[in-house]
């Protein structure tokens, strides 16, 4: 999708940040958008809130945002030009924090949007952070190792005018793994003249990453469904669970679903699902996909499409893959009671509207999936600090962030009688309006 077209300024011409949706376009077509959707949620839940108009300006755009195209030499001697960017949405809680994809579907408007929903996760999870996010437009499978190193450590020389362990600290998301953040931390490091290891988090534990950083995301979304079967009823032996996206943060949820006694029917990748009443064992597929297999083609279960797995009979559903999966087009089709957003922004807020009437439990994605940052952050204090926690520490911390912030939640949704999401999302901005004007604004 092309940036340019989805947004304009129509309101308040006077400032460049009260963005709105265009009257011309189809309702299908701002649903795509994940950042006019950010925009959107921001609306409603800004609505409770009695913020001064220039705060919630200030928070609906960028606070800044690279744009970079960078030539990268491939295996076959040809020079490949690709397109990267880096945004900070906040800088007002501390450096920005927010992963790197690698996908060929990377648009500003997304990397938009997820840094957007990184400053509110932090705010959510009080950690000292503002929201970043960054992207490459590159299919990471088409490339060989040497080109994606290549890659990597060009893109990150370009955006390193951003980064720094004071200032932005990247971390893995769909399509990076701990390899690429070994790459960053390197290159950072190269350019400094010694070793920076708190440049970036999810990196290999032999470098300075964290124990318990590459399951953190999942512990928690495992977390989280815990409470919301206890809120609803739901003993985990009798619950049943469909995961769309089984990457690192779907099949960790997956394997300690599977732990807790839950019943996984279905997993998915972009490829394709499998469905098996009975249950799967994801600790099978994981080994198969260790042995250089794909999901779909893991023996026994029955084939399934993504979407057909979403609207699947089942208490759980987990959207653990990329944004805008549960829409307008199949929310009424969901029967599953809770809806766990592993991933950022799987629902639009068309969908969100109809699974608030189906009475469904959305866990919403910054609350959810907020395990990643928190041990992130865990990791980076860590390496500034050159003491190390064993893993029993880290979890412990983990459970201790994850748990308050979801009775947090829980209170402001009777507080404000709002949803899940507005109640994360208005607790979450409000902490970032009061920094601003504790702050002051300079001069
Ligand atoms: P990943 O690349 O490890 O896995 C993504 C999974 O989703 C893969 O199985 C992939 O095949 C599948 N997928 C991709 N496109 C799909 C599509 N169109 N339909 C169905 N499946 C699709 O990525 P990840 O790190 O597990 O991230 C997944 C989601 O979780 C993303 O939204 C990411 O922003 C979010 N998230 C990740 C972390 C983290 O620590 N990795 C933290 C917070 C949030």
């Amino acid at each position: 999708m092309d940036e340019g077209e989805i947004l304009e300024i129509s309101e308040n011409p006077g400032s460049p940040c009260a963005i709105r949706n265009p009257a011309g376009l189809s309702k299908g077509r701002i649903e795509d958008n994940a950042y006019a959707n950010a925009l959107a949620q921001f609306d409603k839940a800004v609505s409770h809130l009695h913020l001064k108009h220039g705060v919630m300006d200030m928070l609906r755009c960028p606070k800044r945002e690279l744009s970079v195209n960078f030539p990268v030499m491939m295996d076959s001697g040809d020079i490949r030009i690709f397109r990267g960017y880096r945004v900070h949405h906040s800088v007002v809680k501390g450096p920005t924090k927010g992963g790197i994809r690698y996908s060929p579907n990377v648009t500003l408007d997304e990397v938009r949007a997820l840094a957007m929903w990184m400053t509110w996760k932090c705010a959510l999870m009080n950690l000292p952070y503002g929201g970043a996010k960054g992207g490459v437009i590159v299919n990471p499978k088409e490339l060989s190792t040497r080109e994606l190193e290549r890659l990597t450590r060009r893109y990150a020389t370009e955006i390193s005018v951003l980064m720094g362990p004071e200032s932005d600290i990247p971390a893995p998301d769909v399509g990076t793994n701990p390899q690429v953040m070994a790459w960053i931390m390197d290159t950072y490091s190269m350019h400094r003249g010694f070793s920076v290891p708190a440049v970036v988090t999810g990196k290999p534990v032999e470098i300075g990453g964290s124990l318990g950083r590459t399951e953190a995301t999942g512990r928690g979304v495992g977390f989280c469904i815990l409470e919301a079967l206890k809120l609803r009823g739901i003993s985990p032996e009798n619950a049943t669970v469909a995961i769309q996206g089984f990457g690192n943060v779907g099949s960790v949820t997956a394997r300690m679903a599977h732990e807790l006694g839950m019943k996984v029917v279905a997993i998915s990748s972009s490829k394709g699902g499998l469905y098996k009443p009975d249950g799967i064992d994801p600790r099978m597929v994981t080994r198969h996909l260790e042995r250089g297999g794909s999901v779909t083609d893991f023996p026994g279960p029955d084939s399934i499409s993504n979407e057909d797995l979403l609207t699947l009979d089942c208490d759980v559903v987990i959207a653990a893959a990329i944004e805008n999966q549960i829409t307008s087009q199949n929310a009424d089709r969901i029967k599953a009671r809770i809806v766990a957003e592993g991933a950022n922004g799987p629902t639009t807020p068309e969908a969100d509207e109809i699974l608030d009437e189906k009475g469904a439990f959305i866990i919403p994605d910054i609350l959810c999936n907020a395990g990643g940052v928190i041990v992130s952050y865990l990791e980076w204090v860590q390496d500034l600090q050159s003491f190390f926690w064993p893993v029993d520490e880290i979890n412990r911390k983990l459970q201790y962030l994850m748990a308050k912030a979801f009775e947090s939640v829980i209170e402001a949704t009777k507080q404000f009688k709002v949803s899940n999401r507005e109640a994360a999302q208005i607790l979450a901005i409000q902490r970032i309006s009061d920094a601003i004007l504790i702050r002051g604004i300079y001069p």
